[in-house]
């Protein structure tokens, strides 16, 4: 059993040892090293909604994998809370044939078709990344961030993980000394969203990350764009069609109405065809050749029918 406690101030309390909690062995599976054999800081994403938990993660691993526990040695949620899982004096599961060499830094989400980690999480992995690099003299193998790799860019991995979006977002992690990267990015994230409508493609971001424009700048070429402009266009364009639309809804809605009102006229006009009918047949009964006044009154009637069903065109 080896336990390694870690005290790293600039984390605060968004540090959590759960060790001794979370499901599965922390402190001697699979095995334990040497510190001074590790040489990376491997970024994963859990490639699963950034709401599953660290005890999720293990039994996972645990359930599926057959572990006997969690394969990484930190997971960093969403608020940017570091948990620490999986002891560092531990060689354990995340990256094929070096597990011997890494430590395990895992950020819960799925960093695949622009979405990128939360601007704590990656204050937070940026954080732990520093605290490993400058203030750990164990860790005598990890000197600088060029020790922060993706897990796929690791030598002979096969994987996408931590997701398509790692290019764009390992600066944020790396160069933080620099002003630069984190609130950069978030503000053109933004900006992408707001002006556009969307998720940056990951070129894209990374072209205005690393660019001389200010934000102020790059919203102005956003709204300048073509892209900005078609979107405006089809905006009206839909607000035209829906107003075409409702009052296409409201002629039908008043047709319909006359519709209605012509049917409850016709019932009536048939009624008083059948009663005059029935007069007819009377007179013919009591052998009296029909009034003049009825044939009248029939022929009146079937004029006023007609004159509704067919009403004379207005001169316009
Ligand atoms: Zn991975």
């Amino acid at each position: 059993m080896s336990k390694i406690d870690l005290n790293i101030p600039d984390l605060g309390n968004k540090f959590i040892d759960i060790r001794d909690t979370i499901p599965g062995d922390s402190f001697n599976w699979s095995w334990v090293r040497l510190l001074s054999g590790v040489k990376y800081l491997a970024i994963h994403h859990s490639a699963s909604p950034d709401t599953q938990t660290p005890d999720e993660i293990a039994n996972y691993h645990i359930k599926n994998n057959g572990w006997g526990g969690i394969g990484y040695h930190f997971l960093i949620g969403k608020d940017g809370t570091v948990y620490y899982v999986g002891d560092i004096s531990t060689a354990r599961a995340n990256v094929a044939n070096l597990n011997e060499q890494v430590i395990g830094i895992c950020l819960i989400g799925n960093f695949t078709s622009g979405r990128i980690p939360t601007s704590e999480q990656l204050d937070s992995c940026h954080k732990l990344c520093y605290f490993f690099i400058n203030n750990y003299p164990d860790l005598s193998n990890l000197i600088s961030f060029d020790s922060v790799l993706g897990h796929k860019d690791l030598p002979g991995q096969s994987t996408i993980c931590p997701g398509d979006s790692w290019p764009s977002w390992r600066v944020a992690i790396t160069q933080r000394s620099n002003p630069l990267p984190l609130d950069r990015a978030a503000q053109i994230i933004q900006v992408y969203k707001a002006v556009l409508g969307r998720d940056p493609d990951i070129g894209g971001l990374q072209t205005y990350i690393n660019g001389p424009m200010s934000v102020d700048q790059i919203i102005i070429s956003m709204v300048n764009s073509k892209e900005h402009s078609d979107l405006i266009a089809l905006a009206k364009e839909s607000t035209s069609l829906r107003s075409q639309v409702d009052s296409l809804q409201t002629s039908l809605a008043s047709v319909n109405q006359q519709l209605i009102t012509l049917s409850e006229n016709l019932q009536e006009r048939e009624k008083e065809i059948s009663d005059l009918k029935a007069t007819i047949l009377q007179s013919n009964q009591a052998n009296i050749a029909p009034h003049t006044d009825t044939t009248l009154t029939i022929i009146g009637a079937l004029s006023n029918l007609y004159t509704f069903i067919f009403p004379p065109q207005k001169a316009e």
